[in-house]
């Protein structure tokens, strides 16, 4: 079988490595990773590859009309188109709080998306900025 190229994600350095099947008990051969968390990744990603999903979902009465979110966890990547139509179908309300549960055990992965953001309601912004305003007018 052809090796696999890839860049392994697991830290900055972004080492350039090579994966093939063999008969060992291990199963592959890596080559090219600088720590032993980069055989980890290469294998994984040749089983079951996951990733964090981040993204953004619709919110109400805040002062931004989205709030950017991510799952607590890595999820199958097959799994990710999946997550992201449900994640599209929500709408949520301000205030929420960072790290605030917004879909619990995501397709039943076990891994919830959560707020990557505290967001307050437009009405609670709007009387801070007026009492701002107050305190400057009163100096
Ligand atoms: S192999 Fe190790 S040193 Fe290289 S990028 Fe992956 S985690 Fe970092």
């Amino acid at each position: 079988m052809e090796p696999k190229d890839m860049i392994c994600i697991a830290c900055p350095l972004g080492c350039r490595l090579s994966i093939y099947e063999d008969n060992s008990a291990e199963g592959f051969i890596v080559s090219g990773n600088k720590c032993l968390r980069g055989i980890d990744y290469a294998v994984k990603e040749m089983t079951n590859p996951t990733r964090v999903l981040t993204t953004t979902v619709k919110i109400s009465k805040a002062f931004f009309s989205r709030i950017p979110v991510r799952t607590n966890g890595a999820i199958p990547k097959s799994l990710i188109y999946e997550a992201m139509k449900l994640i599209n179908c929500i709408e949520i309300q301000a205030p929420v709080r960072m790290g605030q549960v917004l879909i619990k055990n995501i397709l039943d992965t076990g891994v919830d998306i959560i707020a990557s953001r505290s967001m307050y309601e437009r009405e609670m912004l709007d009387h801070i900025k007026d009492s701002t305003f107050e305190v400057k007018k009163s100096l």
